[in-house]
């Protein structure tokens, strides 16, 4: 089969042909019907070979959905041809954090050795996929699977990050989001769906802040020098009750926590590299700063109902397989708007 391949440290993703996968006892075989093409994926093939943590060749793609082609033994509780999306911070099953379904805080994944497809396992970003558990697989029968496996991870990540917060946004509050790409488009839709809050977004160019206001953000704001004020502006001078980060770099941590309020969350999601210092004096009063890491299963079935509900589109740009190093391309140059999905199959 084809798969799109990271095959060597700082060299750009090769589509290849490997071996067609077959189940082994649990596992379930799928046929790809879409792969979500995330920012991160461009982190891990900028990182140094010193402390590159995955094995070469790695299949991409931690983003995946399609139909269930083939059951290894044992496997009850679905069905060849079911359509699913898979859940990708897949833990142990076992330990304190998975027993909550927060297999994303997987307590023994290090040590056991266990990667999420696309992050050390073989990814999505082919035309199948081995799934090591069918509790991995979420039916998404009724929906279309290429605007749904975004769901999977620029989907539940700003879910997960969102639902924190959710104390904090009340009527006549403001949720700021930074960087409206992939994770942030749909961050912004979340925030209008669950919450009364006004939400201000940030990016850096015109298509993305067109993006942003077509998804439902009040205020689109150019991401420069003078957006810490215009957001003061816009709260009266009081800051922000919770600011997204979906770029994590230092600057934008950095107007993040300028932009928050007595007692307001700051959730730094992009892995850009940025720290923002906690302290006394440092920020206001009782800002509270996190770093979470995509999110639980049951949030992602909480995702996938406010798909079915039509509380969430994503805007996707679809690629044949063959062009996956050019959609990795186009994202590296800011030029998706959206999500780009790889069609494995057609
Ligand atoms: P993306 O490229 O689709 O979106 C990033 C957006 O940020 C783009 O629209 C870009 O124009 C904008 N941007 C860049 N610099 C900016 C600035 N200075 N100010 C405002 N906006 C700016 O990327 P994505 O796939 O949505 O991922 C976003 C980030 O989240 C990446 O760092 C990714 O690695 C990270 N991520 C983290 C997790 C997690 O679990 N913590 C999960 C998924 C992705
Ligand atoms: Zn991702
Ligand atoms: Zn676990």
């Amino acid at each position: 089969m084809k798969a799109v391949q990271y095959r060597e440290v700082g060299a750009a993703p090769e589509v290849v042909t490997v071996p067609d996968p077959e189940p082994g006892p649990g596992q379930v075989l799928l046929k790809v019907a879409a792969a979500g093409v995330c920012h991160s994926d461009i982190a891990v093939m900028s990182w140094p070979a010193e402390s590159f943590p995955y094995r070469l060749p790695l299949t991409l793609g931690h983003e995946g959905a399609g139909t269930v082609a083939a059951l290894g033994d044992g496997v009850t509780g679905i069905a060849e041809g079911d359509l699913v999306a898979v859940y990708g911070p897949q833990g142990c099953g076992r330990c304190a954090k998975c027993a909550e379904g927060k297999e994303n805080y997987c307590l023994r994944a290090g040590e056991l050795g266990i990667n999420p497809p696309g992050l050390g396992a073989p990814g999505a970003m082919a035309e199948y996929l081995l799934v090591d558990d069918a509790r991995f697989l979420l039916p998404i029968e009724g929906l279309d699977p290429v605007r749904t496996v975004p769901l999977t991870d620029a989907g539940l990540t700003p879910y997960h990050a969102i639902k924190r917060s959710l104390p904090l946004l009340t009527p006549g509050s403001t949720a700021v989001v930074i960087g409206t790409g992939g994770l942030g488009h749909v961050a912004i839709q979340l925030l209008r769906a669950l919450t009364p809050a006004r939400v201000v977004a940030l990016d850096v160019n015109d298509a993305k802040l067109e993006l942003a206001r077509t998804v439902g953000a009040h205020h689109a704001v150019l991401s420069d020098e003078r957006a810490v004020d215009r957001v003061r502006e816009l709260t009266g001078g009081l800051g922000a009750q919770a600011v997204f980060d979906f770029v994590g770099a230092q600057p934008t941590v950095e107007m993040a926590g300028a932009m928050a309020g007595v007692e307001a969350d700051v959730t730094i999601v992009g892995i850009a590299g940025g720290t923002l210092p906690v302290g006394f004096d440092r920020l206001q009063f009782d800002v509270a700063v996190r770093a979470p890491y995509w999110g639980s299963r049951g949030e992602l079935r909480e995702v996938l109902e406010l798909a079915r509900t039509g509380d969430i589109e994503v805007h996707v740009e679809t690629y044949g397989i063959d062009d996956a190093p050019a959609a990795y391309e186009r994202l590296h140059a800011g030029k998706i708007n959206g999500r780009a999905v790889i069609l494995p199959n057609g």
